[in-house]
């Protein structure tokens, strides 16, 4: 039963849908606030498993998730693609704040764009493609380059196709026909930028300061700060992903990445009802994590302060980084002294460190963004990856 604006004091049972690193850092902030964490997840140890009690069992198996809900006073997720059954049997079964319109919404690229335009907020230029007379005439309209994108179930640049020239327009069509498909006009970006937003069940909003975020193979790499973007752009970013976070009725967090052009023109690409790894920076170097705020907006809590107290330079470590990066924490580099860089490890308690998968991550604290991003290269943890 959805009992909106409900206030979950510390002490209360929250449950949640998925057992990854979002769900264990959720766990981490909530558990020193006093909540308790029962996740479910279908692998056992689950990074959140570990800090959390754990319902083993598939997503969609809807006898374990009425177990969670029995046992729990709030469910919230950490991951997109909930089961839809199991979403409506919580949502009508227990209290999920955040309910489940906001996913159906940005599940779906094309009413994700609807729904973001609905709040007057700039997307790129796009038309739907669901022929090969279509996607001709969405190329003539848009013109080149434009990306093909697949509707659902793309993430970290999968189902996509950047189309630079006529040649391609019908191998790309090839590729990726049989999805429902929607074609872009490029976005000539200077950089790329996220604010994470967060409304509680009471209707309160507040936004974190954007970060500027640097993809290598299509997956985040580094974030940024503040962002090196004028200050009237970063108000101009916290302002929309505000608007767009009221105009969806959003509760929770509400991670929105934009494009910025030349010209301070911000566009908004995706959304994410849920932390976000751009966001993984207010940790250490905001007064409220995003965590902590996810938790307070679904608890009713009045939602924490998201004042930055330091510049900071937040830098992922996949599983080919890992052993060095580990190394790097036992014995700083005597090199990278000079930079006055505070580096905060987070690890997330994954079994096999495969390359190209998230393990952790660290939160570089410094006094300007540009030692932190020296700091990057001095350790040479990256090398592969060229900023
Ligand atoms: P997405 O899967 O939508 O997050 O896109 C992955 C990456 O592709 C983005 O982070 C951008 O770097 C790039 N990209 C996606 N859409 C566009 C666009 N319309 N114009 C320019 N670059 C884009």
């Amino acid at each position: 039963m959805k009992e909106a604006g409900k206030v979950l004091k510390p002490g209360s049972t929250v449950g949640i849908l998925g057992g990854g690193q979002l769900g264990r850092m959720i766990t981490l902030s909530g558990a020193a606030m006093g909540y308790r964490f029962i996740t479910l997840d279908p692998a056992p140890d689950s990074p959140c498993g570990q800090v959390a009690n754990q319902i083993t069992a598939a997503y969609d198996d809807m006898g374990a998730a009425r177990r969670l809900a029995e046992q729990c006073d709030v469910i919230t997720y950490e991951f997109e693609n909930v089961d839809a059954g199991v979403a409506e049997m919580l949502e009508r079964e227990s209290y999920v704040p955040q309910g489940s319109k906001l996913l159906y919404t940005t599940q779906h690229r094309i009413r994700e764009k609807k729904a973001i335009e609905a709040a007057g907020v700039p997307v790129a230029p796009y038309r739907e493609v669901t022929s090969q007379e279509s996607m001709e005439a969405a190329v003539k309209e848009l013109g080149l380059p434009c990306v093909l994108k697949t509707a659902t179930g793309g993430y970290d640049g999968k189902g996509q196709r950047v189309i630079r020239s006529q040649a391609e327009v019908n191998a790309a069509y090839a590729d990726l026909a049989g999805a429902e498909l929607v074609l872009e006009g490029f976005v000539n970006f200077r950089c790329e930028i996220s604010v994470i937003a967060a409304r509680s069940t009471q209707g309160e909003i507040r936004t974190f300061p954007p970060a500027e975020n640097i993809h290598v193979n299509n997956i985040l790499h580094t974030s940024i700060v503040p962002a090196r973007i004028p200050a009237g752009v970063a108000e101009q970013a916290q302002h929309l992903a505000a608007a767009i976070a009221e105009s969806l009725d959003a509760v929770g967090l509400l991670a929105v990445e934009m494009f910025v052009t030349e010209n301070g023109e911000l566009y908004v690409n995706e959304l994410a009802p849920r932390p976000h790894n751009s966001g993984h920076y207010t940790m250490d170097a905001c007064v409220t994590s995003q965590f902590e705020q996810h938790l307070r907006a679904v608890c009713g809590l009045p939602l924490g302060d998201t004042r930055l107290l330091t510049p900071v330079v937040m830098v992922n470590l996949l599983g080919e980084h890992l052993e060095q990066a580990v190394a790097r924490t036992v014995q700083p580099d005597p090199d990278a002294e000079h930079l006055n860089v505070i580096p905060k490890l987070h690890i997330y308690g994954k079994s096999e460190a495969k390359t190209g998968r998230k393990m952790g991550h660290i939160n570089l604290l410094c006094d300007d963004v540009e030692n932190g991003l020296k700091w990057i290269e001095q350790t040479k943890i990256w090398r592969n990856h060229q900023l």
